[in-house]
């Protein structure tokens, strides 16, 4: 069993904090590198970004017109003020020395996926990074929210981008931690919500995802990021029926540390390339970061639950 360590940072707004976080980031990575068992390190955007940067960039990508991506963004680059425009070289700064850090180490480099309205500009930054990086080797993986109704095809097409472009896509797929958040703003600023109808579409959506990876496993690098016991069985079983060996270099699973050992050691046990997702930095910020995490993510109930009733099952078996 592997880690992937989570520098639980976020909200922290300054320029001096940003530049604090892209540090500890770095170092997080070298100490990955002298480690056997840790072979990704995540970040979330929002730790070296301002969120308004993020949001005032997203939504110029909106606006403009272009037909991919890539160039909405150069596009809303465009358009930023001179200061504004500054302060993003910066961000992008910061996430080239990461990712530099990273590949030098082989060390994957894992972005989070956080809330919609910043997601475009994170989405195209971490594309760029794939491109310069994962030529040969997956060090760059973008996260995709299955939770949303368009991220089935966002992957198709981004592994079609990285075909054109020669370079292998990196997908951590997750269904999705902020869905109560992403529906009350749709609700209140009148737009549609970018959230599935209802838990099943989310669920097909995932594991058709998961399919579609693994049919491409050659130029896509998938980490099923998911407590779901479905999901990760789908994806063992692609594998075999495939002939491929269930770990495949391609291939990586993990869970959130404190949730569904009962996965992660049985995906061990059976010779799977998995991890638990361990969020560590100062108590005074992590702490804080996970109580948002348990207050938006409204899984947590339901997998505490199922916890439990297998402990009593087998508090039951011992008896
Ligand atoms: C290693 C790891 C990394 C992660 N990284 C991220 C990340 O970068 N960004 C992020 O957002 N989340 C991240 N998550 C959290 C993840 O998105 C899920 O919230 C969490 O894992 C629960 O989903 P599940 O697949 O484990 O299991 P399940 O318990 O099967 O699914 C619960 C999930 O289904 C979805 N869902 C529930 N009800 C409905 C409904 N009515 N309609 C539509 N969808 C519904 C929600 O996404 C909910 O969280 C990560 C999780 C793991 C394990």
């Amino acid at each position: 069993m592997q880690v992937i360590l989570d520098y639980g940072v976020e909200g922290k707004e300054g320029e001096n904090n940003y530049d604090e976080s892209c540090e500890e980031f770095i170092r997080v990575i070298c100490f990955a590198a002298t480690q056997k068992n840790v072979p990704f390190v995540s970040v979330k955007v929002t730790g070296i970004a301002r969120f308004s940067l993020l949001e005032k960039i997203d939504e110029l990508m909106h606006l403009v017109n272009a037909d991919s991506l890539i160039k909405k963004y150069y596009a809303a680059l465009k358009i930023l003020t001179e200061a504004v425009h500054e302060e993003w070289m910066r961000v992008d700064k910061r996430i080239r020395k990461i990712c530099d850090a990273a590949n030098e180490a082989n060390v994957g480099f894992l972005v989070d996926a956080e809330e919609t309205w910043i997601q475009d500009p994170i989405d195209a930054l971490t594309m760029l990074m794939m491109a310069e990086h994962n030529k040969t080797k997956l060090t760059v993986y973008n996260t995709l929210q299955l939770y949303r109704h368009d991220r089935l095809n966002c992957l198709i097409s981004s592994y079609e981008a990285a075909e054109e472009r020669n370079f292998l896509f990196g997908a951590k797929l997750v269904r999705g931690a902020y869905m109560e958040k992403e529906r009350r703003r749709a609700k209140e600023k009148g737009y549609q919500s970018p959230i599935q109808l209802n838990k099943n579409a989310t669920d097909t959506d995932y594991n058709n995802a998961v399919r579609f990876c693994i049919d491409h496993i050659d130029k896509i690098g998938i980490m099923v990021a998911s407590h779901n016991e479905y999901s990760n069985m789908l994806a063992v079983e692609l594998l075999q029926e495939k002939g491929l060996p269930i770990n495949h270099p391609h291939v990586h699973f993990s869970q959130l540390y404190g949730m569904s050992d009962n996965i992660t050691f049985n995906l061990a046990k059976a010779g799977c390339s998995v991890s638990k997702y361990l969020p560590f930095g100062p108590i005074k910020d992590v702490i804080p970061y996970l109580m948002r995490r348990a207050q938006e993510n409204s899984s947590v109930g339901g997998q505490t639950s199922r916890e439990l009733s297998l402990l009593k099952k087998e508090l039951q078996n011992r008896n």
